[in-house]
């Protein structure tokens, strides 16, 4: 597996679902040309199950949690000046994303008060679709961190 461009990497435990040993789950996204791919994978070092996952845009819900509580959320946003006059053009970037006219309004709005959070990899997709559209965006890392998450973090 070739890492070279992948974001969002991270090491999670539960249990196995064959034997109830603790199992090691590699969660992971990358941005792939203008898509975002997402993998999972399940090993279990005490009875060998296996389990693997992937697709590409949105990943399960449980497992991008699981990503988000390893990774934090990044922030993205757009200078308020730089926005009016390519309003339609960013409001297009999230239409062509599945938005309805309502939600893409809002998250343009969004982009220049506090900011839209996702993971690393879908910031950064995003981030490119709407620098191309003529944006001056900014990233902010590690957002989601929570001081009571990080308390029971080992190391
Ligand atoms: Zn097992």
């Amino acid at each position: 597996m070739d890492d070279g461009q992948s974001l969002g990497v991270g090491t999670i435990e539960q249990r196995c679902a064959a034997c109830g040993a603790v199992a090691v789950v590699s969660v992971a996204q990358s941005v792939v040309g203008d898509r975002v791919a997402w993998s999972v994978s399940v090993r279990c070092g005490q009875c060998g199950d296996a389990e693997e996952q992937c697709g590409w845009e949105e990943m399960p819900g449980f497992w991008r949690d699981r990503l988000v509580d390893q990774e934090g959320l990044t922030r993205l946003r757009v200078d308020r000046e730089s926005i009016e006059p390519m309003r339609v053009r960013l409001l297009s970037v999230f239409r062509r994303q599945g938005a309805t006219i309502a939600d893409a309004v809002e998250a343009v709005e969004s982009l220049t008060g506090v900011g839209l959070f996702g993971t690393p990899a879908e910031m950064k997709l995003l981030a490119t679709r709407l620098t191309g559209a003529g944006a001056f965006v900014s990233l902010t890392p590690g957002w989601g961190e929570r001081s009571d998450r990080a308390g029971n973090r080992s190391g």
